[in-house]
């Protein structure tokens, strides 16, 4: 099973800058401590980036969800405008549990992500 192989397949992700993952339609949750770290990259104040680029969902900051943002904090090149303070869910890509379920689940999600195919075809070949 390739999941059981999941601790070597992260050893080998590397992100190829696709863009899919942020332009997946997820939801991407902030905290404050966020905000106030991708305001100083952008050059603006929490205010202006809430105001900006945030919007609240059942009483969470988000930066992008199914129907908000799409694109989330992407340049023309695919490269997040806030990488260094990108939030935990970005940071964390793709050790998700949602991934991890089954193989089915992790093929799945490696035909949007070339850094994910990659690896996978490393460890198995
Ligand atoms: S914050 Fe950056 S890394 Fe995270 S989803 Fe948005 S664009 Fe992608």
């Amino acid at each position: 099973m390739l999941i059981e192989k999941k601790d070597k397949i992260l050893a080998n992700f590397k992100c190829q800058n696709s863009g899919n993952c942020c332009k997946a339609g997820g939801y991407v949750y902030v905290t404050a401590d966020n905000i106030e770290k991708m305001a100083k990259i952008l050059h603006t104040s929490p205010i202006d980036f809430r105001q900006t680029y945030t919007k609240k969902d059942n009483g969470w900051d988000i930066i992008a969800s199914p129907n908000f943002n799409t694109n989330c904090l992407l340049d023309e090149n695919n490269k997040c405008k806030v990488y260094e303070a990108r939030p935990l869910a970005c940071r964390t890509y793709p050790n998700w549990p949602s991934i991890w379920q089954s193989d089915q689940t992790l093929l799945e999600e490696s035909k949007s992500c070339p850094g994910l195919k990659q690896a996978i075809s490393k460890v198995i070949n």
